[in-house]
Protein backbone atom coordinates (compact mmCIF):
# COMPACT_ATOMS: atom_id res chain seq x y z
CA UNK A 1 0.00 0.00 0.00
CA UNK A 2 1.07 3.27 -0.80
CA UNK A 3 -0.47 7.28 -0.24
CA UNK A 4 -0.67 9.54 -2.72
CA UNK A 5 -3.49 12.31 -3.87
CA UNK A 6 -6.35 10.64 -5.43
CA UNK A 7 -8.78 12.88 -8.03
CA UNK A 8 -12.64 11.49 -7.95
CA UNK A 9 -15.49 12.50 -10.25
CA UNK A 10 -18.24 11.28 -9.24
CA UNK A 11 -22.38 12.01 -8.95
CA UNK A 12 -21.09 13.68 -5.44
CA UNK A 13 -18.11 15.99 -7.39
CA UNK A 14 -14.82 16.29 -7.83
CA UNK A 15 -12.39 16.42 -5.26
CA UNK A 16 -8.97 15.42 -4.51
CA UNK A 17 -8.01 13.70 -1.14
CA UNK A 18 -4.86 11.97 0.16
CA UNK A 19 -5.64 8.15 -0.18
CA UNK A 20 -4.21 4.80 0.21
CA UNK A 21 -3.71 2.85 -2.31
CA UNK A 22 -2.48 -0.91 -3.97
CA UNK A 23 0.16 -1.07 -6.21
CA UNK A 24 -1.81 -3.46 -8.06
CA UNK A 25 -4.15 -0.38 -9.32
CA UNK A 26 -0.89 1.53 -10.71
CA UNK A 27 -1.47 1.76 -14.63
CA UNK A 28 1.12 -0.59 -17.13
CA UNK A 29 4.62 0.45 -17.51
CA UNK A 30 8.02 -0.89 -17.47
CA UNK A 31 9.42 0.69 -14.73
CA UNK A 32 8.60 1.26 -11.14
CA UNK A 33 9.49 4.23 -8.88
CA UNK A 34 9.52 4.75 -5.07
CA UNK A 35 8.68 8.43 -5.36
CA UNK A 36 10.73 10.95 -3.39
CA UNK A 37 9.45 14.49 -4.39
CA UNK A 38 7.46 16.09 -6.72
CA UNK A 39 6.28 19.22 -7.04
CA UNK A 40 2.85 21.74 -7.53
CA UNK A 41 3.25 23.57 -11.29
CA UNK A 42 -0.08 25.34 -12.75
CA UNK A 43 -1.15 22.17 -14.24
CA UNK A 44 -1.30 20.49 -11.58
CA UNK A 45 -3.38 23.17 -9.16
CA UNK A 46 -5.75 22.79 -12.64
CA UNK A 47 -6.03 18.97 -12.03
CA UNK A 48 -6.31 19.00 -8.02
CA UNK A 49 -9.01 21.58 -8.36
CA UNK A 50 -10.92 20.97 -11.18
CA UNK A 51 -10.80 24.59 -12.62
CA UNK A 52 -9.22 23.24 -16.23
CA UNK A 53 -10.02 19.74 -17.72
CA UNK A 54 -6.50 18.28 -17.29
CA UNK A 55 -7.47 14.88 -15.84
CA UNK A 56 -8.78 13.01 -18.75
CA UNK A 57 -9.67 9.73 -16.81
CA UNK A 58 -10.45 8.80 -13.02
CA UNK A 59 -9.53 8.21 -10.70
CA UNK A 60 -6.22 9.94 -11.50
CA UNK A 61 -3.03 10.58 -9.44
CA UNK A 62 -2.37 14.40 -10.68
CA UNK A 63 1.37 15.32 -10.86
CA UNK A 64 3.58 15.99 -13.61
CA UNK A 65 6.95 15.39 -12.22
CA UNK A 66 8.75 13.33 -9.74
CA UNK A 67 11.86 12.73 -9.03
CA UNK A 68 12.46 9.06 -7.15
CA UNK A 69 14.43 5.83 -7.45
CA UNK A 70 13.68 2.88 -9.60
CA UNK A 71 12.36 -0.54 -7.68
CA UNK A 72 12.22 -2.43 -10.46
CA UNK A 73 12.86 -2.27 -14.08
CA UNK A 74 11.89 -4.24 -17.58
CA UNK A 75 13.61 -0.97 -19.41
CA UNK A 76 17.47 -1.60 -20.45
CA UNK A 77 17.98 1.56 -19.81
CA UNK A 78 17.16 1.58 -16.23
CA UNK A 79 18.52 -0.64 -12.85
CA UNK A 80 16.48 -1.14 -9.50
CA UNK A 81 18.56 1.73 -7.73
CA UNK A 82 18.84 4.36 -10.40
CA UNK A 83 17.54 7.90 -9.30
CA UNK A 84 15.36 9.27 -12.27
CA UNK A 85 13.57 12.54 -13.43
CA UNK A 86 10.00 12.96 -14.71
CA UNK A 87 8.32 15.77 -16.64
CA UNK A 88 5.32 15.69 -18.46
CA UNK A 89 4.12 13.24 -21.35
CA UNK A 90 0.80 13.51 -19.91
CA UNK A 91 2.19 11.79 -16.46
CA UNK A 92 -0.56 13.37 -13.95
CA UNK A 93 -3.30 13.97 -16.59
CA UNK A 94 -3.98 10.83 -18.68
CA UNK A 95 -1.35 8.76 -16.47
CA UNK A 96 -0.85 8.38 -12.92
CA UNK A 97 1.41 10.64 -11.98
CA UNK A 98 3.75 11.40 -8.93
CA UNK A 99 1.89 13.30 -6.48
CA UNK A 100 2.14 9.62 -4.41
CA UNK A 101 4.82 7.68 -3.04
CA UNK A 102 4.73 5.18 -6.04
CA UNK A 103 4.72 5.29 -10.17
CA UNK A 104 4.56 2.91 -12.02
CA UNK A 105 5.93 4.41 -15.93
CA UNK A 106 7.44 3.97 -19.34
CA UNK A 107 11.02 4.17 -18.92
CA UNK A 108 11.14 5.99 -22.32
CA UNK A 109 9.73 9.34 -20.37
CA UNK A 110 12.35 8.94 -17.87
CA UNK A 111 15.79 10.81 -17.74
CA UNK A 112 18.72 10.33 -15.14
CA UNK A 113 18.82 12.63 -12.08
CA UNK A 114 21.20 15.02 -13.70
CA UNK A 115 24.43 14.88 -11.44
CA UNK A 116 24.78 18.40 -9.62
CA UNK A 117 20.93 18.83 -8.49
CA UNK A 118 19.48 17.13 -5.21
CA UNK A 119 15.89 15.28 -5.94
CA UNK A 120 14.55 18.11 -3.61
CA UNK A 121 16.68 20.62 -5.85
CA UNK A 122 15.02 19.38 -9.64
CA UNK A 123 11.72 19.61 -7.87
CA UNK A 124 12.45 23.08 -7.11
CA UNK A 125 13.15 23.27 -10.46
CA UNK A 126 10.04 21.05 -11.86
CA UNK A 127 8.54 21.72 -15.34
CA UNK A 128 7.72 25.51 -14.95
CA UNK A 129 11.96 25.55 -14.20
CA UNK A 130 12.49 23.44 -17.04
CA UNK A 131 9.82 25.11 -19.63
CA UNK A 132 12.15 28.35 -18.68
CA UNK A 133 15.29 26.79 -19.62
CA UNK A 134 13.49 26.07 -22.72
CA UNK A 135 12.43 29.50 -23.44
CA UNK A 136 15.51 30.72 -22.60
CA UNK A 137 17.45 28.39 -25.45
CA UNK A 138 14.33 29.06 -27.71
CA UNK A 139 15.93 32.86 -27.59
CA UNK A 140 19.15 32.46 -27.54
CA UNK A 141 18.61 29.80 -30.94
CA UNK A 142 16.67 32.90 -32.49
CA UNK A 143 20.00 35.31 -31.63
CA UNK A 144 19.25 37.22 -28.96
CA UNK A 145 22.34 37.65 -27.11
CA UNK A 146 22.86 40.27 -23.96
CA UNK A 147 23.96 42.79 -25.50
CA UNK A 148 20.63 43.00 -27.26
CA UNK A 149 19.19 44.57 -24.51
CA UNK A 150 16.28 44.40 -21.94
CA UNK A 151 14.57 40.81 -21.66
CA UNK A 152 10.56 40.97 -20.22
CA UNK A 153 9.80 38.17 -17.79
CA UNK A 154 6.00 37.99 -17.11
CA UNK A 155 4.17 36.53 -14.64
CA UNK A 156 7.93 36.76 -12.67
CA UNK A 157 6.91 35.84 -9.41
CA UNK A 158 5.56 32.56 -10.12
CA UNK A 159 7.64 29.61 -10.71
CA UNK A 160 8.47 29.70 -14.69
CA UNK A 161 8.69 33.35 -13.90
CA UNK A 162 11.52 32.83 -10.93
CA UNK A 163 13.69 30.56 -12.67
CA UNK A 164 13.43 32.40 -16.21
CA UNK A 165 15.12 35.90 -13.98
CA UNK A 166 17.57 33.78 -12.63
CA UNK A 167 18.75 31.64 -15.49
CA UNK A 168 18.86 35.35 -17.90
CA UNK A 169 20.55 36.91 -15.22
CA UNK A 170 23.45 34.60 -14.78
CA UNK A 171 23.43 34.37 -18.45
CA UNK A 172 23.92 38.35 -18.74
CA UNK A 173 20.81 39.73 -19.83
CA UNK A 174 19.29 42.48 -18.13
CA UNK A 175 16.10 41.26 -16.99
CA UNK A 176 13.06 43.35 -16.49
CA UNK A 177 10.13 41.82 -14.02
CA UNK A 178 6.44 42.28 -14.98
CA UNK A 179 4.33 41.06 -12.02
CA UNK A 180 1.31 42.10 -10.12
CA UNK A 181 3.04 41.32 -6.70
CA UNK A 182 5.43 44.70 -6.62
CA UNK A 183 5.70 43.97 -2.54
CA UNK A 184 7.94 41.20 -4.40
CA UNK A 185 9.94 43.24 -5.63
CA UNK A 186 12.88 42.68 -3.67
CA UNK A 187 12.63 38.97 -4.33
CA UNK A 188 12.94 39.00 -8.02
CA UNK A 189 15.63 41.88 -7.49
CA UNK A 190 18.20 39.06 -5.34
CA UNK A 191 16.79 36.15 -8.02
CA UNK A 192 18.58 39.31 -10.55
CA UNK A 193 16.16 41.43 -12.29
CA UNK A 194 17.41 45.08 -12.84
CA UNK A 195 13.65 46.24 -13.02
CA UNK A 196 10.58 45.60 -11.98
CA UNK A 197 7.41 47.07 -13.35
CA UNK A 198 3.60 46.46 -12.45
CA UNK A 199 2.05 43.69 -15.19
CA UNK A 200 -1.27 45.97 -14.65
CA UNK A 201 -0.18 48.11 -17.90
CA UNK A 202 0.20 45.17 -20.33
CA UNK A 203 -3.47 43.76 -18.85
CA UNK A 204 -5.74 45.67 -20.93
CA UNK A 205 -6.10 46.30 -24.89
CA UNK A 206 -3.52 48.46 -26.55
CA UNK A 207 -2.74 49.06 -29.90
CA UNK A 208 -1.43 47.30 -32.54
CA UNK A 209 2.23 48.86 -32.07
CA UNK A 210 3.88 50.33 -29.43
CA UNK A 211 7.39 51.80 -28.16
CA UNK A 212 9.85 49.29 -28.94
CA UNK A 213 11.62 48.21 -25.92
CA UNK A 214 12.25 44.14 -25.72
CA UNK A 215 14.96 42.49 -27.48
CA UNK A 216 13.09 39.48 -25.92
CA UNK A 217 10.59 38.15 -23.59
CA UNK A 218 9.47 34.99 -21.94
CA UNK A 219 5.96 35.11 -21.47
CA UNK A 220 4.04 32.84 -18.85
CA UNK A 221 0.80 35.29 -19.12
CA UNK A 222 -0.82 35.01 -22.85
CA UNK A 223 -4.13 36.96 -23.69
CA UNK A 224 -3.57 40.80 -23.56
CA UNK A 225 -0.52 40.42 -21.88
CA UNK A 226 1.30 38.71 -24.44
CA UNK A 227 -0.47 40.68 -27.21
CA UNK A 228 0.80 44.32 -25.78
CA UNK A 229 4.35 42.65 -25.23
CA UNK A 230 4.49 41.49 -28.44
CA UNK A 231 3.40 44.81 -29.94
CA UNK A 232 6.65 46.42 -27.89
CA UNK A 233 8.86 43.98 -28.59
CA UNK A 234 11.90 45.73 -30.71
CA UNK A 235 12.58 45.46 -34.51
CA UNK A 236 13.68 41.57 -35.04
CA UNK A 237 13.13 40.86 -31.28
CA UNK A 238 12.04 37.12 -30.19
CA UNK A 239 9.11 36.61 -27.82
CA UNK A 240 8.83 33.00 -26.31
CA UNK A 241 5.30 32.34 -25.11
CA UNK A 242 4.83 29.12 -22.97
CA UNK A 243 2.00 29.86 -20.74
CA UNK A 244 -1.89 31.04 -20.28
CA UNK A 245 -2.56 32.46 -16.79
CA UNK A 246 -4.43 35.02 -18.05
CA UNK A 247 -6.43 33.46 -20.64
CA UNK A 248 -5.93 31.44 -23.69
CA UNK A 249 -6.81 33.86 -26.18
CA UNK A 250 -4.27 36.08 -27.85
CA UNK A 251 -6.06 39.56 -28.91
CA UNK A 252 -3.71 40.89 -31.06
CA UNK A 253 -2.55 42.13 -34.52
CA UNK A 254 0.12 40.91 -37.52
CA UNK A 255 1.49 44.35 -36.96
CA UNK A 256 4.58 43.42 -35.21
CA UNK A 257 5.67 40.16 -36.91
CA UNK A 258 5.17 42.24 -40.75
CA UNK A 259 6.47 45.29 -39.57
CA UNK A 260 9.10 44.75 -37.01
CA UNK A 261 9.88 41.20 -38.02
CA UNK A 262 8.95 40.04 -34.47
CA UNK A 263 9.21 36.34 -33.79
CA UNK A 264 6.56 34.81 -31.53
CA UNK A 265 7.81 31.35 -30.59
CA UNK A 266 6.25 28.79 -28.87
CA UNK A 267 7.23 26.60 -26.11
CA UNK A 268 5.81 23.18 -24.87
CA UNK A 269 7.40 20.63 -22.30
CA UNK A 270 5.05 18.16 -22.47
CA UNK A 271 5.94 16.45 -25.60
CA UNK A 272 9.40 18.19 -25.95
CA UNK A 273 11.96 15.54 -27.35
CA UNK A 274 13.95 14.05 -24.99
CA UNK A 275 17.33 14.84 -26.55
CA UNK A 276 16.20 19.00 -25.49
CA UNK A 277 15.21 18.34 -22.53
CA UNK A 278 18.21 16.34 -22.03
CA UNK A 279 19.95 19.52 -23.22
CA UNK A 280 17.61 21.76 -21.24
CA UNK A 281 18.71 19.98 -18.07
CA UNK A 282 22.04 19.94 -18.96
CA UNK A 283 21.82 24.08 -19.08
CA UNK A 284 20.10 23.98 -16.07
CA UNK A 285 23.14 22.89 -14.15
CA UNK A 286 25.53 25.36 -15.53
CA UNK A 287 23.32 27.97 -15.65
CA UNK A 288 20.91 28.22 -12.97
CA UNK A 289 22.87 29.65 -9.42
CA UNK A 290 21.63 26.64 -7.31
CA UNK A 291 21.67 28.81 -3.73
CA UNK A 292 18.43 31.28 -5.37
CA UNK A 293 16.19 27.92 -5.31
CA UNK A 294 16.05 28.30 -1.53
CA UNK A 295 14.41 31.35 -2.04
CA UNK A 296 12.53 30.54 -4.65
CA UNK A 297 10.78 27.09 -3.35
CA UNK A 298 9.24 25.96 0.00
CA UNK A 299 8.20 22.73 0.36
CA UNK A 300 5.44 20.67 2.00
CA UNK A 301 3.77 17.32 2.34
CA UNK A 302 0.99 15.55 0.09
CA UNK A 303 -1.71 17.57 2.30
CA UNK A 304 -0.91 20.43 2.05
CA UNK A 305 0.00 20.66 -1.60
CA UNK A 306 -4.10 20.31 -1.79
CA UNK A 307 -5.40 23.82 -0.70
CA UNK A 308 -2.01 25.20 -2.33
CA UNK A 309 -3.51 24.13 -5.38
CA UNK A 310 -6.03 26.92 -5.07
CA UNK A 311 -3.67 29.50 -4.29
CA UNK A 312 -1.26 29.15 -7.02
CA UNK A 313 -3.99 29.72 -9.51
CA UNK A 314 -4.97 32.48 -7.64
CA UNK A 315 -1.49 33.85 -8.05
CA UNK A 316 -0.54 33.91 -4.33
CA UNK A 317 2.39 31.58 -4.51
CA UNK A 318 5.94 32.91 -5.04
CA UNK A 319 7.96 30.60 -7.28
CA UNK A 320 7.80 26.93 -6.52
CA UNK A 321 6.01 24.48 -4.40
CA UNK A 322 8.07 21.25 -3.78
CA UNK A 323 6.34 17.89 -2.25
CA UNK A 324 7.97 15.39 -0.33
CA UNK A 325 5.67 12.85 -0.96
CA UNK A 326 6.31 10.97 2.15
CA UNK A 327 6.19 13.86 4.60
P1 LIG B 1 2.42 30.13 -11.44
O1 LIG B 1 3.52 29.77 -10.52
O2 LIG B 1 1.02 30.15 -10.94
O3 LIG B 1 2.79 31.56 -12.06
C1 LIG B 1 1.91 32.26 -12.90
C2 LIG B 1 2.10 33.73 -12.66
O4 LIG B 1 1.37 34.46 -13.64
C3 LIG B 1 1.52 34.20 -11.32
O5 LIG B 1 2.39 33.96 -10.27
C4 LIG B 1 1.33 35.66 -11.60
O6 LIG B 1 2.60 36.29 -11.52
C5 LIG B 1 0.91 35.68 -13.07
N1 LIG B 1 -0.56 35.71 -13.23
C6 LIG B 1 -1.46 34.88 -12.68
N2 LIG B 1 -2.70 35.22 -13.06
C7 LIG B 1 -2.57 36.30 -13.85
C8 LIG B 1 -3.49 37.12 -14.54
N3 LIG B 1 -4.81 36.91 -14.49
N4 LIG B 1 -3.01 38.15 -15.27
C9 LIG B 1 -1.69 38.39 -15.34
N5 LIG B 1 -0.75 37.63 -14.71
C10 LIG B 1 -1.20 36.62 -13.97
O7 LIG B 1 2.41 29.17 -12.70
P2 LIG B 1 3.67 28.57 -13.50
O8 LIG B 1 3.89 27.17 -13.07
O9 LIG B 1 4.76 29.53 -13.49
O10 LIG B 1 3.05 28.49 -14.97
C11 LIG B 1 2.78 29.71 -15.65
C12 LIG B 1 2.02 29.43 -16.94
O11 LIG B 1 2.86 28.69 -17.80
C13 LIG B 1 0.75 28.62 -16.75
O12 LIG B 1 -0.23 29.09 -17.66
C14 LIG B 1 1.18 27.21 -17.13
O13 LIG B 1 0.11 26.44 -17.60
C15 LIG B 1 2.18 27.53 -18.22
N6 LIG B 1 3.17 26.47 -18.44
C16 LIG B 1 3.27 25.98 -19.70
C17 LIG B 1 4.23 25.04 -19.98
C18 LIG B 1 4.38 24.58 -21.40
O14 LIG B 1 4.86 23.46 -21.61
N7 LIG B 1 4.02 25.39 -22.37
C19 LIG B 1 5.03 24.52 -18.96
C20 LIG B 1 4.91 25.06 -17.66
C21 LIG B 1 3.96 26.05 -17.42
P3 LIG B 1 2.81 37.74 -10.84
O15 LIG B 1 2.14 37.68 -9.51
O16 LIG B 1 4.29 37.90 -10.80
O17 LIG B 1 2.15 38.73 -11.76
Amino acid sequence: MFNGILITKEESGYRAAVAQMDEAQLPAGDVSVRVSHSTLNYKDGLAITGKGPVVRSFPMVPGIDLVGVVEESANPAYRAGDTVLLNGWGVGEVHWGGLAQKARLKGDWLIPLPSGFTPQQAMAIGTAGYTAMLCVLALERHGVKPSDGEILVTGAAGGVGSVAVAILAKLGYTVVAATGRTKDADYLKRLGASEVIERAQFASPGKPLGKERWAGAVDVVGSHVLANVCATTKYGGVVTACGLAAGMDFPATVVPFILRGVTLAGIDSVMCPRADRLVAWQRLVTDLDVAKLGDISREVGLAEAIPLANQLLSGEVRGRIVVDVNR
